[in-house]
């Protein structure tokens, strides 16, 4: 079984579209690990696009505030503006799928599904220390998460923790990570539609799990187009600017 492992795409449909296109072929179940909206100018299509790619998919923080559940005080201004454009924008048929969307954890065919961290889906997993939670409270060895959009993760193997930067070349393509026997992984896919690891391109997994491979893989994408719609709908310019510097 090969899963197709999307997070953070953020209403940024040609990102999703240059993703989907890189993968076509290579996976049989796509997984969505929050995030669907939020900041980019597609919330609409970005939750269509998923709902027919019947991808088993949990909420973000962003999924959950956009379609009213909580509110966007913990926000900063610039995401709060984001949000409550997006609420306008959102079909009431959209609105009612992410407020349906489950929290993580989820298990999912002995690998665990995470927006944040296993005990917080809000809480961001960035350093070692952070992760060291996550890896040994999940319920099983192989776990993914998001919220950071910084593509990469984290080892843990015999009370040796290991950071995970994938190292592929400026061309579109991936780079494979083996699973180890007797190792625990917390794996970030990246953000698919707004990057912030210095990469601007869309960012993803697929994860073999009969051969135990995890593939990284980096995808570009017509950047311009984003920044386009997002200035017609009048979202920050902080947002427009970010999606090209990858951070
Ligand atoms: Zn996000």
């Amino acid at each position: 079984m090969r899963y197709l492992i999307l997070s953070d795409i953020h209403s940024n449909l040609t990102a999703l579209e240059a993703a989907l296109a890189a993968a076509e072929g290579r996976w049989d179940k796509a997984i969505c690990l929050g995030d669907l909206v939020g900041y980019g100018p597609d919330p609409n299509e970005v939750v269509d696009r998923i709902r027919a790619l019947d991808a088993t998919t949990i909420r973000g923080n962003h999924d959950r505030v956009c379609c009213g559940l909580t509110d966007a005080e913990d926000f900063n201004p610039v995401a709060r503006g984001a949000v409550n454009w997006t609420r306008q924008q959102l079909r009431p048929e959209n609105q009612e799928y992410l407020q349906a969307l489950p929290p993580g954890p989820m298990n999912l065919n002995g690998m665990v599904l995470i927006h944040g961290a296993v005990r917080d889906e809000d809480e961001y997993v960035i350093a070692p220390g952070q992760a060291l939670a996550s890896l040994l409270e999940a319920s099983s060895d192989l776990s993914f998460f998001g919220h950071t959009h910084l593509q990469g993760g984290f080892s843990f193997h015999d009370n040796q923790l290991a950071v995970i930067h994938p190292k592929y070349g400026p061309q579109a393509g991936f780079w494979p990570l083996h699973v180890e026997k007797e190792t625990r992984y917390l794996l970030n896919p990246g953000s698919v539609g707004q990057p912030r690891d210095g990469d601007a391109r869309s960012a993803f997994i697929i994860a073999d799990i009969d051969h135990q491979i995890i593939e990284y893989w980096r995808v570009p994408y017509e950047i311009r187009a984003v920044q386009q719609r997002m200035f017609r709908a009048g979202l920050h310019e902080s947002l427009i600017l970010r999606l090209a510097l990858g951070r």
